[in-house]
C-alpha cells in the first residue's frame, strides 16, 4: 500500500514532463549553471546548443543583430501561458519566421 513518502509532491510537480523527482531548487543537470541567470545567458545558451540554427527550418540565425543574419527568437515549446517553464529543456531557437508563424498559427 502507498505510503506518505510514495505520494509526496514537492512543491511545482504536475508540469510538464509529469511529477517532479528532484526536490526543489537547482537540478543536476546540464542547464544547472544557467538556470536562474539572467535571459541573456540562456538566450546564448540555447543558441549554442541549437547549432545556431531555427529549429523548424533549419536556417542559420544570429545570436546578435549586424551579421547579416536574421537574429534567433528564444522560443518557449510549451507557452508560458500553457504552462511551459524557463527550463532549457523548453527552450528552442527559433528564426522570426517560424516564431512569427507559431505565434500565428499556433504550432
Ligand atoms: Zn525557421
Amino acid at each position: 500500500m502507498p505510503t506518505a513518502a510514495a505520494t509526496y509532491r514537492p512543491a511545482g510537480a504536475g508540469r510538464i514532463g509529469g511529477p517532479c523527482t528532484y526536490p526543489p531548487g537547482p537540478r543536476p543537470s546540464a542547464c544547472r549553471r544557467g538556470y536562474d541567470r539572467r535571459h541573456r545567458d540562456r538566450r546564448a545558451k540555447i543558441f549554442v546548443r541549437d547549432g545556431g540554427r531555427c529549429q523548424r527550418c533549419g536556417a542559420l540565425v544570429a545570436l546578435h543583430a549586424g551579421q547579416g543574419l536574421p537574429v534567433m527568437h528564444l522560443d518557449h515549446i510549451v507557452p508560458q501561458s500553457h504552462g511551459g517553464g524557463n527550463e532549457c529543456g523548453n527552450l528552442q531557437t527559433l528564426c522570426p519566421t517560424c516564431n512569427a508563424r507559431k505565434a500565428r498559427e499556433g504550432w
